[in-house]
């Protein structure tokens, strides 16, 4: 795979198809699996209303996602509706499932989920990668992604392509890792050390993160600029509901954003960098807490019990942060910011000082700011839906196991 699921679909060799019927009938199979996706459980009349084909014309697709394990008949609907009744559509729970998996500076964690969206499985292993090369990492990891695939083939489920979320910036291969500071990575080929049998995508985790607000979030605009940190801070930009990759595929670089000029030096050769003032290292400095197992839970519960240095580093932090956003607020025009990751647990503290930086500076409008409610665990999940989403954009990536 060249490309995130959602762009482009896995590269089969010789299963390149021409913009003719077979292209068509692709599209098609796609249109049906996202309008019962989004709207089912539905008739088969129903769906053909919806995208505007005929009924039989439907009824061939549906035979034929039906075959694949991709849609499922629930029986007949319920009674006491006009006409024939049929039989409701639904995308299968029993069909493929995405593998999502996650290589965190201190834990490793890997989930499955199914068509529907529900998670089916998920490992999580604590302890610190830094200084890990990638071999023993990956090995273990391998571990957690077969552990998993055991789990949701005992219910049924195939595994229909795993993505991996890392905190680093990542190739336009979706697989090399060019450069991970946080692990001491660099130019690591993943794909070479992770399991060959399923289709791979390696992304930043601040892409992952963005991608599950976009798809599970309540009300999530199609224009956001999305803020995460784990140890670094990571922003990614989605346009018209899709990612901004850049050139290189490192756009979202916004913890290397310049705050004040002269600042301190950052690893990534510049100064004053976001990261120097909001980056995790920064703030449990500045507030005086020593680095231990959890550390936003720490910094939140110091904050919540009143301790002002914690809450002045965060308010500094919360500073920084509306510096930095309002150079790509003012660039960007996004609907709104959403804060996600470990930001999101420690918002009440930050927001108010960000806010203020943010309508201070920006030239239009106020950009509203608000919270994701899946925090920490958006990467993981957005890892995993990305490969549900692959298999709604083109269903004939799994035809042939009809
Ligand atoms: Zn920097």
């Amino acid at each position: 795979m060249t490309a995130p699921p959602h762009e482009t679909h896995p590269a089969r060799p010789g299963r390149a198809l021409p913009d003719t019927q077979q292209g068509m009938r692709r599209r098609n199979l796609a249109r049906v699996m996202h309008t019962v996706s989004a709207e089912g459980p539905l008739s088969r009349a129903a769906v053909a209303s919806r995208i505007g084909l005929t009924r039989a014309a439907v009824s061939t697709l549906v035979d034929e996602l039906i075959r694949s394990g991709l849609l499922e008949e629930l029986g007949p609907e319920r009674p006491g509706r006009v006409g024939r009744p049929g039989s409701a559509l639904a995308v299968s729970a029993h069909g493929p499932a995405g593998i999502g998996a996650e290589v965190g500076v201190d834990h490793l964690a890997v989930c499955a989920v199914d068509l529907r969206g529900r998670v089916r499985s998920r490992v999580v292993r604590y302890g610190s990668n830094r200084g890990r090369s990638p071999e023993p990492v990956l090995e273990q990891l391998t571990g957690l992604v077969r552990q998993v695939v055991a789990e949701v083939e005992a219910e049924g489920l195939w595994p229909a392509g795993l993505a991996v979320a890392v905190p680093g910036l990542v190739a336009r291969d979706a697989r090399t890792v060019v450069r991970a500071p946080n692990l001491d990575w660099h130019d690591a080929d993943l794909g070479a050390l992770l399991p060959g049998d399923l289709p791979l995508t390696v992304a930043n985790e601040a892409n992952f993160g963005a991608l599950a607000e976009l798809w599970l979030g309540d009300g999530t605009p199609r224009d956001f600029l999305h803020v995460s940190a784990e140890i670094g801070i990571g922003a990614a930009v989605v346009v018209d509901g899709r990612l901004l990759r850049g050139t290189r595929g490192f756009a979202g670089e916004l913890g290397h954003v310049p705050v004040r000029p002269d600042g301190p030096e950052c690893a990534c050769g510049g100064r004053g960098c976001l990261e120097q003032y909001a980056g995790e290292k920064a703030v449990l400095r500045a507030a005086g807490v020593e680095p231990g197992e959890d550390r936003v839970g720490l910094l939140a519960g110091r904050a919540a019990e009143g301790d002002e240095a914690v809450r002045r580093a965060l308010h500094e932090a919360g500073t920084a942060l509306g510096i930095a956003l309002t150079g790509a607020v003012n660039l960007l025009d996004p609907e709104s910011v959403v804060l996600g990751g470990a930001l999101a647990g420690l918002a009440p503290w930050l927001l108010p000082s960000l806010r203020d930086e943010l309508a201070r500076r920006t030239a239009g409008p106020v950009c509203p700011v608000s919270v994701s409610d899946l925090g920490p665990q958006g990467p993981l999940l957005g890892a995993a839906h990305s490969v549900m989403r692959a298999v709604l954009d083109d269903p004939t990536v799994v035809a042939e196991r009809a």
